[in-house]
């Protein structure tokens, strides 16, 4: 059976079939209310409520296949782009699949800068990736090129120092090397063919994608706050709070009070929380999110 993937004016998704992308990108998907199989070792999937079809793949052929035009998007960390030096649109930045490509050396040598490699052998998965940082560099160092278990090379005698990705560095630490610089930090990115995302009638799909992409991603990043407090506290919580714009202000059944509602960013909430109550803020109420449309 051929899969007609072409000319039925679905637009093709490729992402990872197995890794540690899969989880967080059928979770994305699926958060962004597409109704679609994922279970199973199925090829691909076709959406039931969007015109889109989500191939599974090697995350490895994901740059090839969007550059080429054989998907419209791709799912991938960015550190597999920069290494296949291919020009796709990147879209947006998913906020998972954080790491670096690091160069990292071991422990105890004397390697303290970059330069120090200019004549040593460095292993990696990332040749093109660490040919080009050490080139821009002026230095051409022995680049061998091995899939897996990159950061052993230097025990094994193979190398002198790696260039790998990293994301808690405990990897590094465990096999007694130490990072000497980053090349990139990568994390999961959706990517467009070109052509795709100049054409009319798919950039239309892929913008209601993206919309519900950054909706979800901002829902997550904010909380919905509720509080009452005195009127004579307002501008003191309008600063502690600023809100997405200005926070909504209800007049409550008792005088010289009012309910104010807003949104507030994760990362300040237990600090914001505080001031609010010295502010003079009761019944603080939090709730989650589900989307956000800025
Ligand atoms: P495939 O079988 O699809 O080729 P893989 O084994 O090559 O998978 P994974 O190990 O699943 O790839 O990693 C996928 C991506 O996850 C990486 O390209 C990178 O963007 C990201 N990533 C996040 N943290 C790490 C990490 N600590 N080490 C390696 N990759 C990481
Ligand atoms: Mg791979």
């Amino acid at each position: 059976m051929k899969i007609n993937l072409n000319g039925d004016g679905t637009l093709k998704l490729a992402i990872q079939r197995s890794g540690r992308l899969t989880e967080n990108t059928l979770g994305l998907l699926h958060s962004i209310g597409l109704d679609f199989e994922s279970y199973g070792q199925r090829l691909f999937s076709r959406c039931r409520n969007f015109p889109l079809s989500i191939l599974y793949v090697r995350d490895d052929d994901i740059p090839e296949y969007v550059g080429l035009g054989t998907v419209d998007l791709g799912i991938v960390g960015r550190n597999l782009i920069h290494e296949e030096g291919i020009a796709v649109e990147e879209l947006e930045a998913l906020g998972y699949g954080v790491c670096s490509l690091v160069v990292a050396v071991p422990k105890d040598s004397a390697f303290q800068e970059p330069l120090d490699l200019a004549n040593a052998t460095i292993a990696t998965s990332y040749p093109r990736s660490t040919r080009q940082f050490f080139a821009k560099l002026g230095a051409n160092p022995e680049i061998v090129t091995i899939s897996g278990s990159v950061e052993v090379a230097p025990t094994l005698g193979l190398a002198d120092a790696i260039v790998d990705l990293t994301s808690t560095g405990s990897s590094l630490i465990l096999n007694d090397l130490r990072p000497l610089t980053t090349i990139l930090d990568s994390e999961a990115v959706l990517v467009a063919h070109p052509a795709a995302w100049q054409d009319p009638k798919k950039r239309e799909a892929i913008d209601r994608l993206l919309l519900r992409i950054r909706a979800v991603r901002a829902a997550r990043r904010f909380k919905y706050l509720m509080m009452n407090a005195p009127v004579a506290a307002l501008d003191d919580i309008k600063r502690v709070v600023p809100g997405l714009k200005s926070p909504t202000i209800i007049p409550l059944d008792m005088p010289g009070w009012v309910a104010v509602h807003t949104a507030i960013e994760e990362e300040v909430f237990w600090e914001s929380i505080e001031k609010l109550r010295e502010a003079g803020a009761t019944e603080i109420l939090v709730s989650s999110l589900d989307k956000l449309l800025l």
